[in-house]
């Protein structure tokens, strides 16, 4: 079940190691955008020698590899997505979900033209989630 991830690691000629393919595994289990606390605590139930530090290297050098991209979206705090495909991201301002929106950026064509290489899209959407849309009418419609 992990030849995926050390597939995914051979192609970028990195080193085969433990933490790197759990991460790789949440990463692509959970898309969810998950911080650095939350891939740590969800994988030290299975693997409590796991330090934060080495759950932090692992996604730094996917990232580094473009494996793995990290958001900036809540603060300071960095959220981490395997999905690299460029894609934008829709922020729920009560939950606080973040959702991926599969919409080409309209200004890519441009950028490109202009010879430069894309790497990085940010663009983000803020508002209330559907979720939390139906939580509210549903709250309304019993009072
Ligand atoms: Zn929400
Ligand atoms: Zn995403």
């Amino acid at each position: 079940m992990y030849e995926k991830y050390v597939k995914i690691l051979k192609d970028h000629t990195l080193k085969i190691t433990s933490p790197r393919l759990e991460v790789l595994k949440y990463l692509d289990e959970h898309h969810t955008h998950p911080n650095v606390e939350e891939i740590y605590s969800s994988l030290k139930k299975t693997h409590p020698s796991l330090s934060r530090t080495t759950v932090y290297n692992s996604l730094e050098i996917l990232k580094k590899n473009r494996i793995v991209q990290s958001l900036a979206i809540s603060g300071s705090e960095l959220r981490y997505d395997i999905d690299e495909r460029l894609h934008h991201h829709f922020i729920c301002n009560r939950c606080g979900a973040i959702l991926d929106i599969s919409i080409a950026c309209p200004n890519m064509d441009k950028t490109l033209q202009g010879g430069h290489r894309v790497e990085e899209v940010q663009g983000y959407f803020k508002g209330i989630c559907k979720k939390c849309q139906t939580k509210e009418k549903g709250r309304s419609n019993n009072g």
